[in-house]
């Protein structure tokens, strides 16, 4: 079999970049709104179980714009045919990819990846803020209180979560200020914001008036 050039994969996101793809980055083919960072315990989808679910590791993708779209900025549609505009410098996983025999995809995915750290180098000026956020609002805390809500401390469980949820709106208003972020560069450091990542069907999360509003909704 062979690449029928549909499209679909690169449709459905693009790659997660690996250590072995530091030379592509190298190239300054990407710029950093094209790049989406996926942050430890974010909700990601996972090929292998086929359910979105919290990320194990942190990852970096190659994503279109700040939007909501996940497909490739490198993809290109011709008709019927797809194409890709880095064809010779694509990153690893589209190069291991075949959709009809999923076992080279399947031996990487999820492993080496690169995160905002490697990218970033020791001596950048942001990265102990990077750490401290992660640190301070991490996913898995707040699923945990989630998961919580099922039990006898509703009320404690919902104010971590508003803890949470507000202090990373808090983080990136302190940063923003004192770095002079850009939106892209914002959510390339930090993420996604928390309020709107985090969803359960019991929950209602909204942010007015600069803040965090979580109410339980069983
Ligand atoms: S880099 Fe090229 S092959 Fe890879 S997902 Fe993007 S368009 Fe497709």
């Amino acid at each position: 079999m062979e690449c029928k050039r549909c499209g679909i994969c690169c449709e459905k996101g693009g790659p997660i970049l690996h250590h072995e793809d530091r030379s592509f980055l190298q190239k300054n083919l990407v710029s950093l709104d094209q790049l989406r960072v996926i942050r430890r315990g974010e909700s990601a989808f996972n090929p292998f179980t086929d359910r979105v679910e919290p990320a194990e590791v942190e990852m970096i993708k190659l994503a279109a714009g700040t939007g909501t779209s996940w497909e490739c900025p490198f993809h290109q549609k011709n008709g019927a045919l797809s194409g890709c505009t880095i064809h010779g410098d694509r990153p690893m996983e589209c190069r291991v990819l075949k959709c009809w025999d999923t076992r080279a995809i399947e031996a990487v995915v999820f492993k080496d990846c690169l995160t905002r750290s490697d990218l970033l180098g020791a001596d950048n000026l942001l990265l102990g803020e990077i750490l401290a956020h992660e640190e301070r609002c991490a996913y898995g805390a707040v699923w945990l209180s989630i998961e919580g809500l099922k039990g006898n401390s509703r009320g404690v469980c919902l104010a971590e979560i508003q803890a949470v949820l507000s202090e990373d709106m808090q983080i990136r208003a302190r940063l923003v200020a004192q770095y002079e972020l850009t939106l892209v560069q914002e959510l390339f450091y930090l993420g996604q914001l928390m309020f709107r990542v985090v969803k359960d069907s019991t929950l209602t999360i909204s942010f007015n008036n600069e803040e965090v509003q979580v109410r339980y909704t069983g």
